[in-house]
């Protein structure tokens, strides 16, 4: 995995704890204009299924601050589709993250905006922050909501984000704790 560590491949562009921690009025004052935001343990957890009301609070106002928001997720598309129409987003469901066909989906939904414009938001080093890294957007990763319901795949996929935070820890200590990544969890 070394040469993924050479492009800073799992580097993300900041970490907060959660997704009501960013400060999205900065972010539109350094020209974002597209968020791709991961749903499962991002916006909610494996076991709710609806945008409670402090996630509708925050869309409507990622609306009223121009933002354009597509939901993207390797969940199957009932379960996708069903939590974007109720906030009137458009989505991608079975992303296949870390793979980037979901990603330039998710863009060409709005073509007219610049990869430099995109900031992708996401809980997993191994699908957000690696597959985001990999389009060259932005990525802001945030602590997962609850760990109990996940499936094994994201199981072994937090097993190697581990492994990838040593590794940042080992071999670039001043981002590590720069971005406070020893508070990931
Ligand atoms: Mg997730």
């Amino acid at each position: 995995m070394d040469w993924l560590f050479k492009c800073k491949a799992f580097y993300p562009f900041l970490y907060r704890k959660t997704v009501f921690d960013i400060d999205y009025q900065a972010l539109r004052n350094e020209g974002v204009k597209l968020l791709m935001i991961d749903l499962d343990n991002t916006l909610i957890p494996y076991d709710e299924s609806q945008p409670n009301d402090q996630i509708r609070k925050l869309f409507k106002e990622l609306k009223e601050l121009g933002f354009k928001v597509v939901i993207i997720s390797n969940n199957h598309l009932d379960r996708v589709e069903a939590f974007a129409n109720d906030l009137s987003v458009l989505f991608i469901a079975s992303a296949k993250k870390p793979l980037k066909s979901g990603f330039l989906k998710a863009h060409s939904l709005y073509p007219e905006i610049k990869n430099t414009e995109v900031v992708v938001i996401g809980d997993q080093f191994m699908t957000d922050v690696l597959g985001g890294n990999r389009c060259s957007y932005k990525v802001i990763v945030v602590d997962a909501i609850k760990r109990n319901a996940e499936k094994w795949y994201t199981r072994i996929n937090r097993k190697l984000e581990k492994r990838v935070l040593s590794r940042i820890k080992k071999l670039d200590l001043p981002f590590y704790q720069r971005h406070r990544l020893d508070e990931k969890r």
